[in-house]
């Protein structure tokens, strides 16, 4: 049924790069055959899901939506498509993104934007919205996604549907192609907080292969599905109803945060002080690794290569001149600028100090918190080519989410409500490790 919803409404949603259908009826047969047989399925056996185009999968394309990588196939699994397999999950195929997850709305991608399910003349967000469309329009029960600076959370408050961002080291980064390796984490997105924590459950933990991925027990996320939030300390910080927030966002938020308190828990304003540095520090941290991310694509080891080149030097600069779009060599030229020396302690050092300044924000909200609530996103869905153009408009719609990866933390979108008809994001956002509690409070709304 979820291959037949796609063929009626991908081409106007536009979800896809790759459908591996045959993948899925073969997948499915297994599944059919294990069952018949008695054996024991895995917890997501049989649930057909979706990958964002950036997480490596065998034998089937993985093109990050760049032309630079149009016909990559890699030779290996991701660790969340490993472990996705082995509990019996059933892939569909590939998700539309922007080019290297760098945007906030899918048309950076290189090939074709991803279209808003709840209006098809708005964006679905990004830098995950075809893994959050095909959530919104039926074609996946769930997806993963990545999230560097808010591209679970602010496509999921685009489209209301449920996007959870780990905390940094929980979920493996193996296999995903590295943007800002920082900030990167790869996440699960569903149609509500149970799938949101049974996926979670299947993803998480230690990965020898990753390097920064945590060596921590997981816990039982299922234990935080209890309609139970009393006494729970709860704060609002301040700087995320600043200037800029849609007036009727502010409004469902705030309706969120009183249907909070009804339940018993108890909400205080609070305040993050360095809060407005930290996007310019992210323009400068995530531009700086990925700029260093992206060498390896040099038309020799990946992907695409010029046609015609007279030598080296000059295949590589003409296979990086064609295989880039224009937002992936701003990101460049910017992260080259900030890492050369005389800028360096300028610009990068100066971005990495006052990343720590927003984590001590966090870390003395959250000796008197136990979770933190704010808006998602400051608007709703925009119109497709209304901030095309404006790349500073476009990164504004991050503010809400970015301060979060620049401290390692989780955060979970969910719907709170609607506004001009289009739906509204609440965040929650957690102590490290501590998903059980904003699963917990995010289960209260379902
Ligand atoms: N929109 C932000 C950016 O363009 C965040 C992207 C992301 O989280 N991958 O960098």
């Amino acid at each position: 049924s979820v291959l037949e919803r796609i063929e009626e409404v991908d081409d106007s949603v536009k979800a896809y790069v790759t459908l591996t259908k045959e993948k899925a009826l073969q997948q499915a047969d297994k599944v059919d055959k294990s069952l018949a047989s008695g054996e024991t399925l895995g917890p997501l056996a049989g649930i057909p899901m979706g990958f964002k185009d950036n997480i490596c999968t065998k034998g089937i394309k993985t093109t990050c939506s760049s032309k630079i990588l149009e016909n990559f196939v890699p030779p290996y699994n991701a660790t969340v498509v490993e472990r996705l397999e082995e509990a019996g999950a059933i892939c569909l195929g590939k998700l539309n993104m922007d080019e290297f997850a760098m945007g906030s709305s899918n048309e950076n991608s290189a090939f074709f934007p991803t279209r808003n399910p709840w209006d098809l003349d708005r964006v679905p967000g990004g830098s995950s919205g075809g893994a959050v469309a095909a959530v919104a329009a039926d074609e996946a029960i769930y997806t993963l996604g990545s999230d560097t600076g808010g591209s679970i959370r602010q496509p999921a408050s685009f489209c209301g549907v449920v996007g959870l961002k780990p905390t940094y080291g929980l979920v493996s980064r193996f296999g995903l192609v590295a943007f800002a390796s920082s900030l990167d984490q790869i996440g699960p997105i569903t149609k509500d907080v149970t799938d949101c924590a049974l996926v979670l459950q299947a993803i998480a933990g230690h990965d020898p292969y990753d390097s920064t991925s945590a060596n921590l027990p997981v816990p039982d996320y299922r234990q935080a599905l209890v309609p139970d939030i009393k006494g729970l300390r709860l704060g609002i910080p301040r700087e995320y109803f600043g200037e800029g927030l849609d007036a009727e966002v502010k409004e469902a938020v705030n309706q969120a945060i009183s249907k909070l308190e009804e339940l018993g828990a108890c909400c205080e304003e609070v305040s993050l002080p360095h809060t407005e540095y930290a996007l310019p520090a992210y323009y400068l941290i995530a531009p700086a690794e990925a700029s260093s991310n992206l060498a390896r694509y040099d038309g020799v080891k990946y992907g695409y290569r010029t046609e015609e080149a007279k030598d080296t030097v000059s295949m590589y600069m003409k296979t990086r001149r064609e295989g880039f779009g224009p937002e992936v060599k701003r990101r460049i030229m910017l992260g080259t600028y900030a890492l050369s020396s005389g800028y360096y302690d300028a610009y990068y050092l100066k971005a990495l100090k006052v990343r720590t300044l927003i984590k001590r924000d966090f870390d003395r909200a959250f000796e008197k918190y136990d979770a933190l609530i704010a808006p998602t996103s400051p608007t709703v869905a925009f119109k497709i080519g209304e901030k095309a153009n404006d790349p500073l408009a476009m990164y504004l719609s991050d503010i809400c989410t970015i301060p979060v990866n620049m401290a390692g933390l989780p955060a979970i979108s969910i719907p709170c409500g609607f506004s001009q008809g289009l739906p509204v994001g609440l965040q929650i956002i957690g102590k490290p490790f501590d998903e059980v509690t904003i699963l917990r409070v995010a289960y209260t709304f379902e």
